[in-house]
């Protein structure tokens, strides 16, 4: 543990915020752990944000994670951020370090620890990210990292190609490109790929008869990555595993990204299975 003596709130800041799973996976670890902490979530609009960051520090909390839509304002309020956080410009934990706020993102970690634990290493792999939004620079840098070629399909092409570029200006040698979503370019795109990783909110609940790409394009070789936990398995991984298809929903992701969250907060090691278990539960009621 720490040397410094925090209060013992821990929680998430967004707006919205209501839908976070984030409470009920924490407190479970918490309660598990047998630690006098409790995590809450708190209903933070952009005008009022640097106070609440303010506060952290002045208050003595542990830290807080960060969602939508302050992941990349937040930055500019804290003392430092983690060198993942400054490729990818976005922050979705907070660390109070004896009164010093620093920026960290665990959504990659959490991506590519789920990913190795089902399928192994993906060293140099061939990937198809679809979206250009937050999860998608987490991903996309994650599996840059581990030399991958990267393939960016986004609704709004300037935003796959401004992925595409922060990718080339960090790994030089890196194998980066833009592909357009439409049906004809997409279905090549599927085929020649290893992972596709769907970063869309796209058949998310309640909308969940729909599907990223045309389902015909999917393929005995290809793992299909989805991180959408909400159903657990949308109508892309169904699709997926019907033609023969490797498939995984966001669920590990979610609670691997939470659980080294509290890992860095307490310096304890979290209840893996007591985490995925409160999120199924809760999912069962959404
Ligand atoms: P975001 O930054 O808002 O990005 C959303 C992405 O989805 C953008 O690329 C957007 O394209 C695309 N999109 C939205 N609606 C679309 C539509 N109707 N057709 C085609 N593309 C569409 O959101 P995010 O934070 O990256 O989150 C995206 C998804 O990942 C959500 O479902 C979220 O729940 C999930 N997620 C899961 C985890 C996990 O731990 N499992 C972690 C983070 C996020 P445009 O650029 O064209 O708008």
């Amino acid at each position: 543990m720490k040397k410094t003596r925090y209060s013992n709130v821990l929680g998430v800041i967004g707006d919205p915020v209501y839908h976070s799973l984030s409470p009920v996976m924490h407190n479970a670890a918490i309660r598990a752990l047998k630690i006098d902490y409790i995590y809450v979530a708190c209903h933070v609009k952009p005008s009022i944000l640097p106070r609440v960051i303010g506060r952290i520090s002045s208050m003595g909390i542990a830290g807080v994670n960060v969602t939508i839509p302050h992941k990349e304002r937040v930055i500019e309020l804290l003392d430092e951020i983690s060198e993942q956080s400054a490729r990818i410009g976005s922050v979705n934990t907070i660390v109070n370090i004896d009164g010093r706020l620093r920026g960290e993102t665990t959504d990659g970690p959490g991506f590519m620890r789920s990913v190795t634990e089902q399928w192994g290493k993906l060293d140099g792999c061939k990937a198809l990210v679809i979206g250009a939004g937050g999860s998608a620079k987490a991903i996309a840098f994650s599996l840059a990292e581990i030399g991958c070629e990267v393939v960016i399909a986004n609704r709004t092409r300037e935003r796959a190609v401004e992925l595409v570029e922060g990718l080339r200006e960090v790994y030089k040698a890196g194998r980066f490109r833009v592909a357009d979503l439409n049906e004809n370019v997409i279905g090549d795109e599927i085929r020649a790929t290893d992972l596709m990783v769907n970063t869309t909110s796209v058949g998310m609940h309640p909308d969940t008869d729909s599907i990223p790409v045309p389902p015909e394009y999917l393929h005995p070789h290809l793992l299909v990555y989805d991180l959408i936990y909400n159903p657990a398995r949308t109508r892309l991984i169904e699709e997926a595993e019907r033609r023969g298809a490797r498939a995984l929903g966001g669920l590990k992701m979610l609670v691997y990204q939470g659980a080294l969250s509290l890992e860095m907060w307490t310096g304890l090691q979290p209840p893996i299975a007591v985490m995925e278990e409160a999120v199924v539960e809760a999912l069962k009621t959404r």
